[in-house]
């Protein structure tokens, strides 16, 4: 199966390049981890990878054994730092159309901070 095309203009792209701010929480050599602009919760905070994947379907076939494995681990380094282990999180990760994925960047929404619900609304 051949890869999707990346856009090189979306949002996060033009945020790992420092042509818009972010407010980080964490930072490595693979993945910047930073506050969701319109929270969905207390606490929102979107992980993404510094490669250029569009969602995890393609980060899954394509990413580097490094990349996948510093990705994850940044999830849980972001939770750590935001204060979320205690009380607990959420990890989503939109992938393609039905997911209403807006941002063809992969990234995981971590979610918590206060009560956050079922996984969906019945
Ligand atoms: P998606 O629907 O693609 O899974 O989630 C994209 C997320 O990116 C949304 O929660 C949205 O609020 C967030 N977002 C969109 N533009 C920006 C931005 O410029 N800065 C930040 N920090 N978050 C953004």
């Amino acid at each position: 199966m051949s890869r999707p095309q990346y856009d090189d203009q979306n949002i996060f792209a033009r945020i790992l390049r420092g042509e818009i701010p972010c407010t980080k929480v964490d930072e490595c050599d693979h993945t910047l981890a930073f506050f969701d602009i319109a929270p969905q919760a207390k606490t929102h905070i979107l992980v993404i990878t510094k490669g250029a994947y569009v969602d995890m379907a393609d980060f899954a076939a394509h990413a580097s054994e490094a990349e996948q494995s510093a990705f994850v681990r940044a999830i849980g380094r972001a939770a750590q730092k935001a204060g979320l282990e205690e009380g607990g999180y959420r990890i989503i990760s939109n992938t393609g159309a039905d997911s209403h994925q807006e941002v063809p960047h992969l990234h995981m929404h971590i979610l918590g901070g206060e009560p956050i619900g079922p996984l969906r609304a019945s």
